[in-house]
Order: C-alpha cells, then sequence, then structure tokens
C-alpha cells in the first residue's frame, strides 16, 4: 500500500510538472511571438518629490497585452523571459524605449526628468551588458545622468567583488543605480557602502504597513534614515494614500511613487499629465 501511494504520488508530481512545463513552453513561444508582433508596450509611472508634489522622473514597466485584450503581468512573464534567455533582447529594447522616451520628455521642457528601467540579473549577468548600456544611450543621445537602473536588494548581494566592478563601470557612464524593492534583502551596511548606489527603494510591503501601527513604520524609517547615513536618494514605492504620503514625509521620504500620485500610464498619456502638472 505505501508502494502504491508512493507511486501514485509520484504519478501525481510528474504529472503535475508535465502541466507546469508546457504551460512554461507554451508561454515562451506566446512571449515570444507577442514581442515579434509588437504587443509588448511599456509604459510609465511618475516619481514625485514628497513636499513639491512635483514630476522628478518616472519608471518604465513592461505590458503585455495578449490576443484577446487582456493583459499578463510582468511579475509573471519576465521570470519565463529570464528562462528562455528572451530578457536580453527584451530588456534591451525597454531600455531604448525608455531613453527615446526620456529625450522626448526633456525636450517638452522638463530638463532634468530621470527615467528609470528595471534590470533583471539575466541581463546584468552578460558579458554585453555594459556595451548594450553604452550603445543604447549613444544611438538614442539620452543624458547618461537622467538614465537610472534598477536591480533588485538580492541582485546587489550576489558575488560582491564583480558586483562591485560592473557598479563602477555603470557609474562611469554617468547612468545612476537604485536598489528596488529594498528592505527585502538581507545586505548588510558594510556591503552596501561598498557600492556605487545612488538609491534605495523602499519596497511597497512598507510603506503598506506605515500605518498599521508606531511599529508598521519603522522598516521605512530605518531605511529613510540609512539612506541619510549613507547620503543616498529614498524614494518610497507603492505609495496609494495620503495618510501613507503624510508619515512617509514626517520620516524625511523625499521621493514616492504609488497610485497616489499617478498611475503606469502609457507616453502619450504621461505627456498630458506632465502638462497637467507643469
Ligand atoms: P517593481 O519594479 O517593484 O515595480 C513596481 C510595481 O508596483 C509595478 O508593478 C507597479 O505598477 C506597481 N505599483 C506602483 N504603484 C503602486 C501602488 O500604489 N499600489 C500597488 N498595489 N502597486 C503599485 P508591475 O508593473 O506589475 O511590475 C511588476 C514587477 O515586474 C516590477 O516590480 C519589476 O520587478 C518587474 N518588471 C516590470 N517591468 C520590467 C522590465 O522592463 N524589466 C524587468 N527586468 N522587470 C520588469
Ligand atoms: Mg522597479
Ligand atoms: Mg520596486
Ligand atoms: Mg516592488
Amino acid at each position: 500500500r505505501a508502494k502504491l501511494q508512493q507511486r501514485t504520488g509520484h504519478l501525481y508530481f510528474s504529472r503535475n510538472m508535465g502541466i507546469d512545463i508546457r504551460e512554461r513552453v507554451n508561454m515562451m513561444h506566446a512571449l515570444r511571438t507577442a514581442f515579434e508582433e509588437r504587443r509588448l508596450s511599456v509604459v510609465y509611472q511618475p516619481q514625485i518629490d514628497m513636499t513639491t508634489r512635483q514630476p522628478v522622473g518616472a519608471e518604465a514597466l513592461l505590458r503585455w497585452m495578449t490576443e484577446d485584450g487582456s493583459m499578463i503581468s510582468p511579475n509573471r512573464f519576465i521570470p519565463i523571459a529570464e528562462y528562455s534567455g528572451l530578457i536580453i533582447e527584451l530588456g534591451e529594447w525597454v531600455l531604448r524605449q525608455a531613453c527615446q522616451e526620456l529625450v522626448r520628455i526633456q525636450s517638452l521642457g522638463f530638463a532634468d526628468f530621470m527615467i528609470s528601467v528595471n534590470v533583471s540579473q539575466v541581463q546584468f549577468r552578460h558579458p554585453h551588458f555594459l556595451n548594450m548600456l553604452r550603445n543604447a544611450l549613444h544611438d538614442t543621445n539620452a543624458p547618461a545622468h537622467c538614465v537610472e537602473l534598477e536591480i533588485t536588494e538580492s541582485m546587489a548581494m550576489e558575488e560582491p567583488d564583480a558586483l562591485i566592478k560592473l557598479l563602477d563601470q555603470i557609474t562611469a557612464t554617468g547612468v545612476s543605480i537604485a536598489i528596488d524593492d529594498f528592505g527585502t534583502g538581507f545586505s548588510s551596511l558594510s556591503h552596501l557602502q561598498k557600492l556605487s548606489v545612488d538609491r534605495l527603494k523602499i519596497d511597497r510591503a512598507f510603506v503598506t504597513e506605515i500605518t498599521d501601527s508606531s511599529r508598521g513604520s519603522s522598516i521605512a524609517e530605518m531605511i529613510i534614515q540609512l539612506g541619510r547615513n549613507l547620503e543616498l536618494d529614498v524614494i518610497a514605492e507603492g505609495v496609494e494614500d495620503e495618510r501613507q504620503a503624510a508619515i512617509l514625509t514626517e520620516l524625511g521620504c523625499p521621493l514616492g511613487q504609488g497610485y497616489l500620485f499617478a498611475k503606469p500610464m502609457n507616453a502619450e498619456a504621461l505627456h498630458s499629465w506632465l502638462g497637467t502638472h507643469k
């Protein structure tokens, strides 16, 4: 009986795996097709100065619209793109789109506007990453000092020596670095100090819990303090209501991003949104 259970258990397991892999492969093909048929797009979410409420930049976020008009979340398809390697091409395309958009926005009169682009660890580890970045900046004429790359905290913890060197090389191009979803990983102060990083993005989870209790705001407070001590810029992500914004402002958080200020929108919508916030 134990044997039977084992076998059925095994069968059940492998059948599940089969479905999982098939699903993943299907999604891989669908994603490549969508990319080729230009059904992927980039949307932009404004980042604002918490005290003046003026826009200072925007984060580029990838979108996948399926043929039936529904949206697939990047949380679902970015891992597939990483797994299949498509992220190399896709990531370069997003960066170039964002750089072109930056040039357009600046020509509309927003001279210091910044654009932030998420970078996957698969891209980051690719030997041609630095060249890809330099070429994208060169071809699009984007001012490097207005381009920011977002890496996750877990990426910032890997292979210290290689990472320190790469971040230095990126910084030398003029491009700045933000650590995304900050507070969810385990970076130590001493490690952080060695990295050429310009900005910490407080993860949405800590912004959400900020109004829960006085203890709820302690992680956000710690990150803001850390930013002050290390002279790093700090931005809170996922700010959804005025209570959160008020506490963040009180804690001295200079920048914010979230539905309270604006949702991610396409380039055209961003232009008119910026027009009303000039
Ligand atoms: P992320 O980089 O942390 O981006 C922030 C996410 O929070 C975005 O989700 C954004 O739409 C969402 N968000 C912003 N404000 C609020 C808010 O007030 N409330 C709530 N509930 N959510 C808010 P999105 O666009 O679905 O992206 C999810 C993740 O997918 C991103 O998290 C990022 O890790 C990844 N991603 C998106 N675009 C790209 C890309 O071009 N390349 C790479 N490598 N990853 C990307
Ligand atoms: Mg991000
Ligand atoms: Mg984030
Ligand atoms: Mg996040």
